[in-house]
């Protein structure tokens, strides 16, 4: 059975265009924009006010692609788009997204990375995406500097993005900034314009981000120019037709920019998403409470996007929530993992007049598969199809299901399917499966999930557990093999198996089964033997992949006889262990 959105959803009004860069679909008012959509500045920096209207945002773009050109030596239409990567490894800015349509102008590619990686983090991006430039900020400057040692990015590559005060008391020289660039881009002489071929913006990979898939190591995925322009056409017909129904009939409006723009969520859904239908994204760099209160009510935020963590904040903080004035906001919504209904009912108690829509998407479904519409919300479920996406739900001996309330693999079609992940073939046989005619390309999730009725009569996708070995932390991705791998490296470690567990504050927290090495002598103290693990990952591992979840010693790893780890085994095994407590 193949699920569609449900007839309220309208059509895309129109086919992605396939040989535009996305800048110029987002800021050129000739591809279905409203015509009030650039009358509020895009980015607008939630710490300091600082601002620039869309003209200017346009202007900036311009400016630093000419400077680029310059300094790279390279050309708008000459050369692939793998020989011009660049790498961004910052907190967000208003100039986030300057830089990134810059380096689309130039047909190159950006690689965002997460801007909590540790220096050998970012490294693996740097030299598995190829980037011969790395774009950072002061607070990142000297794990970008070490990063791109390793990575053989010479330092004079190394770039700044200017921040708020707060944020930068070190001075930036002997680095360039954006700001310097763009005042050198006014001096050269105008770009060629871009001379794409005809579906070249179907072929030609817009952003490398990076995510683990199924299984295994983080891996670049290929983002083409017209992923990102489908699903920013496919999220804005859904929510259009909800905005259109509002009193005022606004269709643009004062959003959060807090999440990472490195992630794909903050990246397309509010970054290009907002800046395509005009609104105007209050820009923060970290999740600090009173700051983010406080620029709420300072720019009179309408719709706040977060993920569940932030949710949790709101509801157990309310002595610090009431000292703001939140009136303006009328409602969120929430992705990256799963939002439950007894959360999402908490949060509505607190703030009662709040539409509170939860979201579904994956890296690489170039986002949002699925939405909860403001006229249908059931808490728990991760709404609706939107334009644009088949679904179908899969068993394990890989016939379709066809009835409600099944539980089965989530499998997708869409425009925004991504490309697929660089220089690796098997990942890609696994994830990108022809129909059985051969026909249509779908993109198994390796998320399980149900479709269930809603009392209005609409399909609505629950997320009801993941398949893939994918553990999320506070909405950001942490890869088991990747932990395993570095565990394995600690002498004390003989073999290991990593597995997510349950936290009320991040949603899930890793948690290592370790069988010891012959190397750890019975006078060892397991306790000690354990902390000295935990210390080897937070020395080289972002925070979120610090194994908060503890190790627990075991006598063997359980395998498969193919050798791959029975990870159901071990979260059995915990949740029996939970169960006794
Ligand atoms: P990422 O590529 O980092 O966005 O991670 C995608 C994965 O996050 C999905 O495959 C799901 O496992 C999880 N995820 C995203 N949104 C939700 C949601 N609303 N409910 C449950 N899991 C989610």
């Amino acid at each position: 059975m193949v699920f569609t959105p449900p007839s309220w959803v309208p059509p895309m009004p129109f086919d992605p265009p396939d040989s535009i860069p996305i800048s110029e679909f987002i800021l050129s008012d000739a591809h279905g924009r409203e015509p009030t959509s650039n009358s509020r500045n895009p980015f607008t920096c939630g710490l300091s006010g600082k601002t620039y209207t869309a003209a200017e945002h346009a202007d900036r773009v311009e400016l630093l692609s000419r400077a680029l050109a310059a300094e790279f030596g390279w050309h708008p239409n000459q050369g692939t788009e793998w020989d011009k990567v660049v790498g961004i490894f910052a907190l967000n800015t208003i100039d986030s997204m300057t830089l990134a349509y810059a380096v689309h102008r130039l047909s190159g590619v950006a690689t965002p990375a997460n801007a909590a990686y540790s220096a050998s983090e970012l490294e693996f991006q740097l030299k598995s995406s190829g980037a011969t430039s790395l774009f950072t900020c002061v607070p990142l400057l000297e794990t970008s500097l070490k990063a791109a040692k390793a990575a053989g990015i010479p330092t004079h590559r190394v770039y700044i993005l200017e921040m708020p005060k707060a944020f930068s008391e070190t001075k930036p020289a002997p680095f360039k900034t954006i700001g310097q660039l763009i005042i050198e881009g006014a001096r050269l002489p105008d770009l060629e314009p871009l001379k794409w071929e005809k579906g070249q913006g179907k072929r030609q990979t817009a952003y490398l981000c990076y995510s683990s898939g199924t299984s295994g190591l983080p891996k670049g995925v290929m983002i083409s120019h017209q992923n990102v322009i489908s699903n920013v056409i496919q999220f804005c017909t859904m929510e259009t037709h909800i905005r259109e129904k509002r009193p005022q009939g606004e269709t643009s409006e004062v959003v959060l920019g807090l999440l990472p723009l490195s992630h794909i969520y903050g990246l397309v859904v509010i970054a290009h998403i907002g800046a395509y239908r005009g609104d105007e994204v209050i820009i923060l760099p970290k999740l600090e409470l009173p700051s983010f209160l406080n620029a709420i009510q300072t720019f009179k935020i309408a719709s706040l996007y977060v993920v569940p963590p932030i949710i949790i904040q709101l509801t157990k903080n309310q002595k610090v929530c009431s000292q703001y004035d939140l009136s303006s906001v009328h409602g969120l919504f929430t992705g990256a993992a799963p939002l439950g209904a007894e959360t999402a009912e908490e949060l509505q108690k607190v703030y009662p007049s709040w539409k509170i829509k939860q979201g579904y998407g994956l890296t690489e479904t170039c986002t949002v598969v699925c939405g909860t519409p403001e006229h249908d919300i059931w808490f728990g479920s991760s709404g609706s199809l939107i334009p644009g996406f088949t679904a179908k739900i899969m068993s394990p001996d890989g016939t379709e299901i066809s009835g409600y309330d099944q539980p089965g693999e989530l499998v997708v079609q869409s425009p925004s399917v991504v490309l697929g992940y660089l220089s690796n073939e098997k990942a890609n046989r696994e994830t990108f499966i022809a129909d059985t005619d051969g026909k249509g390309r779908w993109m198994r999730t390796g998320d399980e999930a149900v479709v269930r009725k809603s009392p209005n009569g609409h399909e609505h996708i629950f997320i009801v557990d993941r398949i893939k070995e994918l553990i999320k932390v506070k909405g950001l991705q942490v890869a088991p093999a990747e932990l395993e791998a570095h565990l394995l490296s600690h002498p004390a470690v003989a073999d290991c198996a990593v597995i997510p567990i349950p936290n009320d504050a991040a949603g899930e927290v890793p948690k290592a089964f370790v069988v010891k090495s012959s190397s750890v002598g019975i006078e060892d103290h397991d306790r000690m033997v354990a902390r000295d693990i935990c210390k080897w990952v937070e020395e080289h591992k972002a925070r979120h992949k610090w194994l908060k979840g503890g190790v627990e010693f075991i006598d063997v790893v359980p395998k498969s006889p193919s050798g791959k780890i029975l990870r159901r085994l071990l979260r059995d095994k915990e949740k029996e262990a939970r169960r006794e407590k």
